[in-house]
């Protein structure tokens, strides 16, 4: 069977053979297709048959340098609002974010961590982000969040060495499309990206992470990067920054997170504590998180199990709290290593360009009257 005239399949947010399926439907072959599709990732190819296949264009950048290079924010802008509802409050578009990040590495080696959004906004209204700020307005689709790390690679040309679901958005409450942009961008004809080098940062939907316990025991996916956002060194601290708490008490995540652990082969997970100046970095606080995380401290093969990134809070856009002292984040880490807990302090980068972790947020959207959508999740 010919092509049909019409046949614009984008290999974004497929797998290769699901690829070649779609492809098949309309009359192309599955060697041609393959072709295609390694092209489209390797090379940025965007030849028939993927001609409709570009990312949402980047209609924003905003670089700022830091000790390793330039920390770079790019802003996609995705089609029009469907139903008008956000034309209507003055929202003409719906933009994402993502952030390119130089790291250097312990051997000098210079890499590119690639943070990916998600969602546009987020449901689950975490006080000390501004993302939280714009509430849910949608979930991206594997497409979308493929097209983040396409538009990293050939569009911006930086070489992503690794994926952080760290934007916009909490990825366990989108977690059937981030795990088929996943396998998409692990697929081996196309971006191959090593599934070591891609993580998922949460905050704790424990029904997400529950479901993670089935899909990292699948072939390929042990080694998926886990990330989880502390924040409190109890429940009374993080029901009142985090109100998805209310809903999966630290207990509950805590057994989760041990759960989750075993099934992935005993690799380590990270843990991340935004440091906000008079809520959560009092030495008892400390003493606190450190009893918490216990179960994660034990050594394997010398390896700690749980490592824990202090991360100094990066004031969203009319912040009630200041960013903190240096010489507090540097004491509440050394509380920290006294006590046996293997912390070490994230430097900050972007904080000018609002691109640094908690300030992904488009201010226009944030702007309008919408009323956020609050899932099952939150209103529990
Ligand atoms: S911290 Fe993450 S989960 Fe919480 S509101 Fe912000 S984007 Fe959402």
């Amino acid at each position: 069977m010919p092509p049909a005239a019409d046949a614009r399949i984008s290999p974004l947010g497929l797998t290769r053979a699901q690829y070649v399926d779609a492809c098949a439907a309309v009359g192309i072959g599955a060697g041609r297709a393959t072709a295609t599709y390694s092209a489209f990732f390797r090379d940025g190819n965007l030849d028939h048959p993927a001609q409709d296949a570009a990312p949402a264009p980047i209609v924003k950048r905003l670089s700022e340098p830091c000790d390793e290079g330039i920390t770079t924010k790019f802003v996609q802008r995705l089609d029009a609002p469907d139903s008008g509802r956000f034309a209507d409050q003055g929202v003409p578009h719906l933009d994402i974010e993502s952030v390119i990040i130089p790291m250097v590495g312990r051997t000098n080696r210079k890499t590119y961590t690639l943070c990916v959004s998600s969602q546009v906004g987020c449901a689950m209204g975490c006080e000390f982000c501004e993302t939280a700020q714009m509430g849910l307005v949608r979930s991206l689709t594997p497409a979308e969040i493929v097209g983040q790390w396409w538009a990293a690679t050939h569009i911006e040309h930086a070489e992503i060495d690794n994926i952080v679901f760290m934007g916009m958005g909490e990825p366990l409450d989108n977690i059937e499309n981030v795990l088929a942009a996943i396998a998409c961008l692990t697929d081996h004809r196309g971006a191959a990206v090593p599934m070591s080098k891609i993580t998922i940062s949460t905050v704790g939907r424990v029904d997400g992470l529950r479901k993670l316990v089935d899909v990292v025991q699948q072939p390929g996916w042990k080694r998926l990067g886990l990330a989880l956002s502390v924040n409190a060194p109890n429940d009374e601290v993080r029901n009142e920054i985090m109100p998805l708490n209310k809903r999966w008490g630290m207990a509950e995540l805590r057994d989760t997170m041990v759960e989750l652990i075993e099934a992935r082969g005993n690799r380590k997970i990270l843990f991340e504590y935004v440091l906000i100046p008079g809520v959560n970095d009092k030495p008892e606080h400390a003493e606190q998180l450190a009893e918490w995380m216990s179960p994660f401290l034990r050594a394997e093969h010398g390896k700690h199990m749980g490592l824990l990134n202090v991360i100094p809070y990066n004031p969203r856009r009319d912040s009630p709290w200041p960013a903190p002292d240096e010489a507090d984040v540097e004491r509440f880490v050394h509380d920290l290593t006294d006590l046996g807990v293997y912390a070490k302090r994230r430097r900050t980068k972007g904080r000018t360009s609002m691109a640094a972790c908690g300030q992904l947020g488009t201010e226009d959207i944030r702007k309008r009257t919408y009323v956020p959508v609050t899932t099952e999740a939150t209103q529990r």
